[in-house]
């Protein structure tokens, strides 16, 4: 039985900082795409020390496209390091 913490993070959505072009492990989670964006914003100042008003229009795309959804990436990973993974495996993750 999977916990409701657990279905909350499947359903969440991230973004990797790397992906946007930082040299930098982090990854921000949200509950949606715009929130994703709103904590990416405030990572990126935070560590980063790009202030969200001189965020470029290009950097801000850079990050939308780059969002994914927690549960499709799991899918992924596993079918990646797994190519022999039970259909009957992936509904439970
Ligand atoms: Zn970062």
């Amino acid at each position: 039985m999977m916990s409701q913490r657990s279905e909350d993070l499947l359903s969440s959505f991230f973004v990797r900082c790397s992906d946007v072009g930082l040299d930098c492990g982090h990854i921000i989670f949200g509950i949606n795409e715009d929130n994703v964006m709103k904590n990416a914003i405030s990572h990126m100042c935070e560590y980063h020390a790009i202030d969200p008003k001189e965020m470029t229009t290009c950097m801000k795309l850079k990050i939308w496209e780059n969002i994914h959804l927690y549960r499709d990436y799991l899918h992924s990973e596993i079918l990646r390091q797994l190519s022999d993974v039970s259909e009957w495996l992936l509904p439970v993750i």
